[in-house]
């Protein structure tokens, strides 16, 4: 058997200050060359972390990975190696009962890499991190801030247990709000619109995210009631904006599912004209893989909403199985371009290249184009080489309760016409 050795207790130079928990994280750091591992210690050292446990092949790393005892958090895992490459790795992983984070380190180029994170989230992996060699402190602080996170929910899979009763008792008191992210113009900066996200605060449980409730309310026909409570929050939110002398839009996420429901744009326009907000403040969301489950009733209601002046968005564009169709049948205003094809967009040259063509296609369409999942002030330069009207993403806020706005306005204003820079 092999004797762990860990590196752990050693301190770096100047370390620079670290993420509070971060020295507590327990790292494999795999690779079969010896000087790769030297960077890659002294990277994951100046990043904070304390303990390291090294793995000199592919056979090591597994031998290690079966080792309960160890808790390992994250494997740092190069993915060429003699006896073994990453996506071996990788397949054993997915087999463990609970796999650590995974972060990809390469000298080989990016396809490779972005392949090999497709195949580990495949397999139910949570992907931290792909890197090119060297590993810099940086990058290895990137991966960090990524655990830290919520894993990209897409309603498969649920951490919190909740029941559609549960989500009866929210609906019937308070627990349920929209969080507001805004929407800026890459050309000035300005403040176009907020996206209102559902967000369940549970006396219990905590805060719960809506790919956890999301598809339970869809399952249990609890959805119209869960849309018309945020869209009624939204709409409230939206002519308070209007009252304290900001006309802005609101964008609100529209289930599929509701568009079986004959009644909903009479609903919608009835709602706006109660709280005096214009239908044309109010964008409608619509993720284009679920736009064909009832595909008469579903045309009737999108035409209807149109008609009523509500402007339509397609959003998670990119992901569905039939774009084209959709944007040829539907009267769509506006174009959402999925994070997958945005985040990480300057690096990737595939990602970049559907970017770059879905916002030719949606400006040859007069839709305005919107990237979504902006991180990095890289992502904002790809997105605005693109050609895209509009961004939304972390690297400009994160969702907030519209108490936190003003200040966050205030900071926004007050910065953006020196930045982001676009150059
Ligand atoms: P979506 O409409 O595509 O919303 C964008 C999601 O991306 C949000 O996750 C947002 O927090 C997240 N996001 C924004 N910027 C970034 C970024 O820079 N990086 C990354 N990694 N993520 C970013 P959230 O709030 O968890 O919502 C997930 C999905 O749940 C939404 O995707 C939407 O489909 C659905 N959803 C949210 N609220 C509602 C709602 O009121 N009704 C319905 N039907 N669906 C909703
Ligand atoms: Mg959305
Ligand atoms: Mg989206």
């Amino acid at each position: 058997m092999i004797e762990p050795k860990t590196t752990s207790q050693i301190a770096a130079p100047n370390e620079p200050e670290s993420e509070p928990g971060i020295d507590r994280l327990r790292i494999l750091l795999v690779d079969h060359n010896a000087f790769a591992r030297s960077v890659g210690r002294r990277a994951l050292h100046s990043a904070g972390i304390r303990s390291i446990l090294e793995a000199t092949s592919g056979r090591e790393a597994i031998e290690f990975l079966g080792r309960s005892v160890l808790a390992l958090d994250i494997v740092f895992c190069d993915l060429m190696m003699p006896d073994m490459d990453g996506i071996q790795i990788v397949r054993h992983m997915a087999t463990l009962t609970a796999p650590p984070a995974i972060v990809f380190v390469s000298g080989v180029n990016e396809v490779l890499l972005s392949a090999a994170e497709n195949t580990a989230r495949a397999r139910g992996l949570r992907v931290i991190g792909a890197i090119e060699k060297p590993l810099t402190h940086e990058a290895v602080r990137r991966a960090l801030a990524r655990l830290g996170e919520k894993p990209a929910s897409d309603g498969s899979r649920s951490a919190i247990d909740v029941t559609p009763e549960d989500l009866e008792v929210a609906l019937a008191g308070d627990q349920l709000r929209p969080d507001f992210q805004p929407k800026v113009s890459l050309a000035d900066g300005s403040v176009v619109g907020f996206e209102a996200l559902a967000r369940w605060q549970h006396p219990n449980k905590g805060l719960i995210s809506p790919g956890t409730f999301i598809p339970i309310a869809e399952q249990s026909g609890q959805i119209s009631a869960l849309t018309d409570q945020i869209m009624m929050l939204s709409l409230k939110q939206c002519a308070a904006w209007c009252d304290a002398g900001m006309r802005t839009k609101v964008s609100v996420n529209l289930s599929a599912h509701m568009l079986v429901d004959l009644n909903l744009p009479d609903r919608m326009a009835h709602e706006a004209d109660r709280f005096r907000v214009d239908p044309s403040q109010v964008i409608l969301e619509i993720t284009e893989s679920g736009l064909f489950r009832d595909d008469a009733n579903a045309l009737d209601i999108l035409a209807r909403l149109h008609m009523k002046g509500f402007p339509l968005s397609i959003d998670d564009f990119g992901t569905g199985y039939s774009s084209m169709e959709q944007l040829r049948r539907i009267p769509f205003a506006e174009m959402k371009i999925d994070r997958a094809f945005v985040c990480g967009a300057g690096k990737n040259a595939k990602s970049h290249a559907i970017l770059e063509s879905s916002a030719i296609l949606g400006r040859s369409l007069q839709m305005t184009v919107v990237a979504e999942g902006i991180e990095t002030q890289e992502d904002w330069n790809a997105v605005h080489g693109a050609g895209v009207d509009l961004a939304q993403g972390y690297f400009i806020a994160r969702p907030m309760a519209a108490e936190q706005i003003p200040v966050w306005l205030a900071q926004w204003s007050s910065q953006h016409s020196a930045q982001p820079d676009a150059s």
